[in-house]
């Protein structure tokens, strides 16, 4: 009984095994093939990553050899230099004018800049006895070429509607007329370029690029060069006008070539333009693009509106209030200083009070001065002291007026853009924090 039941089982559960078997080889079957597609894939995504990353490093390093090459071959010069005017582009009625120089002398090539720097100009103006000094930033990217500025017409203030246009604004706009490929006759002096607000264009860290009117220039310079050696960078441009008669960055040529692609390749790079007070024919261009048009002005809602996050480096040039209003916010957000870095273009104003009365004490000179409030800048009480020191832009951006300080502090009621050395400050931007002793 018993061997018929197990000679039953055993007939009967033969093919049961087999099926069984034949079913745990083939999981494990497709098991080994899965396993299999699962590390040939993971071998071609670290090879597409290595060529990828390859070609990066590479791109990286032309980039480097040719600034290097680039930097070898121009020289900069002491003083000012001749350069030509090329090319002079009018913006349409937006009352910027964009100039692209080249050296008098071919042998002095172009020289090398970062992104965000400036070019100081000395024009001698008829019937002025003295020349002016006046410094615009770099527009474009480092491109062997030229260089390129691009300058607003100072028009008188609302206000005083009888006083004369700007001097040196009016003398590049009226003055220099140039027909295409033709050298202007008679030359710009220029010096060297200078300047700390910049950026390293081959960076990784984020940025957001804020321009506000023709304060666009120097981050027009950064987002050009951004464009053109790195795009891979996480980058924001912001750039805020009151309507599209304002809008140079629409123009042809004045973008890096084939911006827009560049822009709708990389998911990392943004362009968001907006008007403050748009024109009726406006609508249809920010109806139909609203991800790059928008409508108001440029505010920490708007920042917070698009950015992913506030990690992030601030460059900022605009009018003064934009700025001052964007830097509070930004601080208020919880972004270091250190991240908020701002381009002046014209003199600082003082809109915070100081740190009160305090006492100066000139070393040099030995002469001594209390300072107060109403003072300005310890610039300002110099001048009046008849304390002389060197000075140039007044807005914290070129370091002509940097002193040494023999004890004591100051304080900054706006962060400077030059990179003053220790134990030195600002004189055109800085007052005292108590008392203080300056070495001039
Ligand atoms: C680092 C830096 C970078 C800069 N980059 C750029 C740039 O890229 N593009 C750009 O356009 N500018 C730039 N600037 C500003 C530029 O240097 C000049 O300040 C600007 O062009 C005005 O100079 P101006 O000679 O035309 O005007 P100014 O002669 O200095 O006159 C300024 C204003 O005063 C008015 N004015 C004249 N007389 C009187 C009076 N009696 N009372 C009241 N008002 C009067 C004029 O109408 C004018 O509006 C930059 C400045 C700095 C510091």
């Amino acid at each position: 009984m018993d061997l018929y039941w197990a000679s039953e089982m055993h007939s009967w559960s033969r093919p049961v095994y087999a099926l069984g078997w034949a079913f745990v080889a083939g999981v494990v079957f497709i098991a080994y093939l899965e396993t299999v597609e699962a590390v040939r894939r993971k071998h071609s995504l670290r090879s597409r990553q290595d060529k990828e990353r390859k070609r990066l490093t590479e791109r990286i390093q032309n980039v480097q050899r040719t600034r290097q090459a680039m930097e070898k071959e121009s020289h900069t010069w002491r003083g000012f230099a001749y350069y030509h005017v090329v090319r002079k582009v009018v913006h349409g009625d937006s009352g910027i004018c964009s100039f692209y120089l080249q050296p008098r002398d071919q042998r002095l090539g172009l020289p090398p800049f970062h992104p965000g720097q400036h070019l100081k100009f000395q024009f001698t103006i008829e019937g002025r006895p003295e020349p002016i000094v006046r410094r615009y930033s770099l527009s474009d990217a480092v491109n062997g070429k030229y260089l390129r500025i691009s300058v607003k017409l100072a028009k008188p203030p609302r206000d005083c509607p009888d006083v004369p246009p700007g001097l040196g604004s009016s003398f590049l706009h009226q003055e220099i007329k140039v027909q295409e490929g033709e050298f202007l006759q008679g030359c710009l002096l220029v010096a060297p370029p200078n300047g700390s607000f910049y950026l390293e264009p081959l960076g990784i860290e984020p940025v957001v690029l804020i321009g506000g009117g023709v304060g666009v220039t120097p981050v027009l310079s950064m987002f050009n060069t951004i464009l053109k050696e790195n795009p891979a960078r996480e980058v924001w441009f912001f750039y805020g006008i009151r309507n599209s008669k304002e809008d140079i960055l629409s123009e042809q040529g004045v973008l890096f070539p084939q911006a827009r692609e560049i822009i709708k390749l990389h998911k990392n790079l943004h362009l968001y333009t907006s008007y403050s007070r748009p024109l009726e024919g406006d609508a249809t261009r920010l109806e139909s693009k609203p991800e790059v048009y928008g409508k108001g002005r440029i505010d920490i809602g708007l920042l917070k509106q698009l950015l992913p996050s506030k990690h992030f480096k601030f460059y900022i040039c605009g009018p003064d209030a934009m700025m001052a209003q964007l830097v509070d916010d930004l601080e208020d957000w919880g972004v270091p200083s250190e991240h908020l870095l701002t381009e002046r273009f014209g003199p600082v104003k003082k809109t915070r009070m100081g740190a009160g009365p305090a006492k100066i004490k000139f070393r040099q000179t030995g002469i001594e001065a209390a300072f107060s409030d109403e003072d300005g800048f310890i610039l300002d009480l110099a001048e009046r002291m008849g304390v002389s020191i060197p000075n140039d832009c007044r807005s914290g951006s070129c370091g002509t007026c940097q002193i040494g300080i023999v004890t004591g502090k100051v304080c900054y009621p706006r962060k400077p853009s030059f990179r003053y050395s220790p134990n030195h400050c600002l004189t055109c931007c800085s007052v005292p924090d108590g008392d203080l002793e300056l070495d001039a």
